[in-house]
């Protein structure tokens, strides 16, 4: 059984994250999505918030379920029994930042691989920082995010404004 895991901030999730976590459950056998505590980062939503919502997204995906972790991402991962990490690339920008991780990771745990997926064309500009600033200077985010989160992001930033 192969389980993969596809860490990440996901404050929230968008179309693009949703693509990647599609595309990896038809190729790994399992797909843990990871959302990472960040105690130095105040996101949009609460971890909890963030789990639910994704929860909610990948109900279609029997192989795919959702959980948080603090610490090393590797420590997670071998908690979880998995080698594998995916990432999604968009640009040159990521790549720079990506292998520096994956170094990294390599470094603390020499079992693990990074597996990196293309992003789709379609999401390839995608971010969830654009999304908040779009959703915050009161822009359409359909299409951006998936629909069913639509309401959750402008109730969120209705809240705080
Ligand atoms: P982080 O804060 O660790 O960058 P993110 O939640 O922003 O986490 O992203 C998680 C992963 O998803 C990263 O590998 C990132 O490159 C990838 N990703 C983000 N947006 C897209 C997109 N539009 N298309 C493909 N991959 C993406």
């Amino acid at each position: 059984m192969k389980v993969a895991v596809y860490p990440g901030s996901f404050d929230p999730i968008t179309n693009g994250h949703l693509d990647i976590i599609k595309r990896s459950s038809r190729v790994f056998d399992k797909v843990l999505v990871g959302v990472l505590v960040n105690p130095d980062k105040k996101g949009l939503f609460t971890i909890d918030e963030r789990v639910d919502i994704i929860k909610r997204v990948v109900l279609p995906y029997d192989n795919v379920s959702v959980k948080s972790f603090n610490g090393l991402l590797v420590d997670f991962m071998r908690e979880n029994n998995s080698n594998v990490m995916i990432r999604g690339l968009r640009s040159v920008a990521d790549f720079e930042y990506e292998l520096q991780t994956s170094l990294m990771n390599k470094k603390l745990d020499p079992g693990i691989e990074t597996v990196f997926m293309m992003t789709s064309s379609e999401f390839s500009f995608l971010s969830s920082s654009s999304i908040k600033q779009v959703a915050f200077l009161g822009g359409c985010i359909k299409g951006l995010v998936p629909d069913e989160i639509i309401s959750d992001v402008a109730k969120k930033v209705k809240s705080i404004k």
